[in-house]
């Protein structure tokens, strides 16, 4: 009775599907102590205090209808004017509340901007590893995925591949730095050279190309390291930002879209992305998350525990022999596996009662992501089964 697209989509989403149940048998198996899922990406640090204080303050202060209505579908004004007013204040930018647009979180936000863009057989360019829903998104809209191979040295994005697989059907390429999967923060160099080439493409072809930024984890960045803000570097740049990681509420749903002034044909994307927001179903981003995040947009959370927990674990890997670019970001480490297959190598994990997901779930094969945001004793009482799991494949 389900249609033939989803067909395929529930026969793709098993893999992870099937990791979750495992970890749920694996844990009454050995008890939760014992089993060291590195397998999601969901925040273990608390939110910061302000959420609780914000929900309460304007569930007590601010008119009820106000709060829990409905009202312009890309968000309450004051909540938009105070995220413009952050983001030119951080990245010295100039936007104002009709640059934005709240979202249903970084997802809702990426299905926003792509039915507001793509035709059906138009192309989105993706650099592997990358965050595997996107082909789900793309799909969404009839565009078509076109992936860029991971250089597996640095994991900074391949360009000569890059620039050779733009056509006069790129839409749009999705750039997500910090990254999901590796934690590698594309550099400045990486960025211009990026802006350049599309520059170019551009008038090749006589288009226009957008770059979608896709940032949940741009606060989550360790040793002071440059995160560049995209709007700076290239005009046809939207970017789609989430506090699910930044304020450490995924389950809330709350997020937005930068659509900056210089973007080919301005008034009419606002006005499609508005009519997307609705019309996907999300009708508006969530109002009480809206009013809380406006009055937190600059509260942080701790994210010195996900440093000390990359710091033991970077440390500890490459100690046992493992091979792995140092994440500069995000809360992921992209592991080499010791063997050709990943699948394989996840499951030889497995029996150290160690979850984590194959690479080729984002497009890498070879390699294993480990989301490390767990509790610190979590990863020290790991350890031993990575360094077992190091010995059985060198010795
Ligand atoms: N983009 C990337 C790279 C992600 O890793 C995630 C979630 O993990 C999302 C988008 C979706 O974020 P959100 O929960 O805010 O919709």
């Amino acid at each position: 009775m389900i249609s033939n697209k989803m067909i395929d989509l529930v026969k793709n989403s098993s893999v992870i599907r099937a990791m979750f149940e495992e970890g749920k048998i694996l844990a009454s198996k050995y008890g939760e102590d014992n089993v060291f899922d590195f397998s999601l990406g969901n925040p273990s640090v608390e939110p910061p205090e302000e959420i609780k204080e914000a929900i309460t303050t304007i569930i007590q202060t601010e008119k009820a209808n106000l709060v829990h209505g409905y009202m312009n579908n890309s968000g309450y004004e004051d909540v938009r004017g105070e995220i413009a007013r952050s983001l030119n204040q951080r990245f010295d930018t100039k936007f104002s509340e009709k640059n934005i647009i709240m979202t249903v979180g970084a997802a809702g936000g990426l299905n926003v901007i792509l039915k507001t863009i793509c035709n059906p057989e138009d192309e989105v360019i993706v650099f592997a590893p990358y965050f595997g829903e996107y082909r789900n998104y793309a799909a969404n809209y009839d565009a078509k995925l076109v992936v860029v191979s991971p250089n597996t040295k640095t994991f900074q994005p391949n360009l000569d591949e890059f620039e050779q697989k733009i056509t006069n059907k790129t839409k749009a390429v999705i750039i997500n730095s910090p990254n999901n999967p590796t934690g590698v923060v594309y550099s400045e160099e990486t960025i211009q050279k990026i802006s350049s080439i599309l520059e170019q493409k551009e008038k090749e072809y006589n288009s226009s190309i957008f770059i979608i930024s896709d940032e949940p984890y741009r606060e989550l960045a360790y040793d002071g390291v440059h995160v560049p803000y995209l709007t700076k570097y290239y005009k046809n740049t939207v970017v789609g930002y989430s506090f699910s990681k930044s304020l450490s509420l995924p389950g809330e749903r709350i997020g937005y879209l930068v659509i900056p002034d210089e973007v080919d044909d301005f008034e009419d994307m606002i006005a499609a992305a508005n009519v997307a927001n609705r019309i996907l179903g999300f009708v508006n981003a969530p109002s009480l998350l809206q009013r809380v995040v406006a009055k937190c947009i600059d509260a942080k959370v701790d994210i010195s525990s996900y440093n000390r927990n990359r710091e033991l674990l970077y440390n500890s890997l490459v100690e046992y022999g493992y091979t792995c670019a140092k994440p500069e970001g995000a809360f992921y480490l992209f592991i080499k596996a010791f063997e050709e297959d990943d699948v394989a190598f996840a499951n030889a994990a497995k029996k150290h009662n160690i979850l984590i997901v194959p690479g080729s779930s984002f497009a890498c094969p070879g390699y294993c992501r480990i989301a490390y945001c767990v509790d610190y004793e979590k990863i020290e009482k790991a350890l031993p089964g990575f360094k077992k799991l190091a010995e059985e494949y060198n010795l």
